[in-house]
């Protein structure tokens, strides 16, 4: 209630609360049940503002029902099991209520559109997305979960009607980096944000690291530039516009380059082919990887993103190399083409 009522008056639409809690390991706070129910529906009652929880069985979403929760939503942790997803599903036939899928814990696209179809399927009419991270054995750059932001992106392309919402507070793990994945979200066009809020952060029960209190909140929602997918602004029209002709053009320029580049894989291929050599040579991958890199780094490139392009086109090269090889007979002596 304290929770509810410092957030009553700052613009949250949405009030979350775990009244279960799928944890990661026994023994740790899994949430008060039914009893928690009765709190919600205070919060809902006194503060006049649509409730959420998370739900991962079908006697939770009875329950959620009967206790008149606005929206449902399922965790990470649920959306990796189909069948536990299509029981989730099948609780819910005919009923509407809205529906929000945070995306399974792998970085898989296809299951998490998955999960959402079969929401859909069974009648939901208002589902979202939200985009948690993916866990990993060594999280990278600091996060408690890895932002992969080309899954939620390729998300949005395939279904660009879908409301796709980014929880910072599961990404990162830590209150202190809440700020910046809120507004990269913002930057990258989501519609909404999930943030934990407690008015005592490090008393929590769950994941007190990434706690934020009410006033913090307050003023991330503050601070947030929010920005438009469109502009009226005819100058700034214009100079795209001109700037995406250049773009169309150059990368026009780069796809011709690349399919010369395959064009030069497979005569390489016939050549290996012609010798019994293998498709892969160590050491001139290394070597790629190297003078790309260096190359990469004179125009103030990163050499990592170079040298991950430069894998993909490779492995392209080896793939119709292989082919090559595959469909032609050992070379008999002297059989260069
Ligand atoms: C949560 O939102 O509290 C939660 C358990 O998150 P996730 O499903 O993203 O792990
Ligand atoms: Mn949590």
């Amino acid at each position: 209630m304290e929770t509810a009522a410092a957030l009553s008056g700052i613009g949250v639409h949405l009030f979350r609360a775990g009244v279960w809690k799928p944890r990661t390991r026994p023994g740790s706070f899994e949430g008060n049940g039914i009893e928690a129910m009765e709190w919600l529906q205070e919060a809902k009652r006194e503060y006049k503002i649509p409730v959420t929880v998370e739900v991962a069985e079908p006697e939770h979403i009875e329950q959620a029902l009967k206790h008149n929760i606005d929206v449902l939503w399922v965790g990470a942790r649920t959306t990796v099991n189909p069948f536990q997803v299509q029981h989730l599903a099948d609780a819910l036939k005919g009923v509407g209520i809205p529906v929000m899928v945070k995306n399974p814990v792998n970085a898989d696209v296809d299951l998490w559109q998955g999960a959402i179809e079969r929401f859909e399927q069974a009648g939901a009419k208002e589902v979202a997305a939200i985009h948690r991270g993916f866990s990993g054995y060594t999280p990278a750059a600091g996060y408690r979960n890895q932002p992969n932001w080309p899954v939620p992106i390729e998300l949005k392309r395939r279904r660009p009607e879908l409301a796709v919402i980014c929880d910072p507070s599961h990404i990162t793990g830590n209150r202190n980096r809440i700020a910046e994945v809120a507004q990269k979200a913002m930057d990258m066009h989501f519609d909404g944000l999930m943030i934990e809020t407690h008015p005592h952060p490090d008393e929590a029960w769950s994941d007190a690291a990434q706690q934020v209190t009410p006033q913090m909140l307050r003023e991330i929602l503050l601070n947030l530039v929010v920005r438009e997918e469109f502009t009226q602004d005819m100058s700034g029209l214009v100079q795209l516009e001109y700037l995406r002709q250049l773009m169309d053009s150059l990368d026009a320029e780069i796809i011709d380059l690349v399919a010369k580049r395959m064009e030069l894989s497979e005569q390489m291929g016939e050549v290996k082919r012609a010798c019994n050599m293998t498709a892969f040579q160590p050491g001139r991958w290394r070597e790629i990887v190297e003078t790309r890199g260096e190359r990469a780094e004179t125009h103030q490139l990163s050499k990592e993103f170079i040298i991950e392009l430069y894998e993909k086109i490779h492995h392209e090269s080896i793939r119709k190399q292989l082919l090559i090889l595959e469909n032609n007979k050992p070379a008999v002596n002297g059989d260069i083409i």
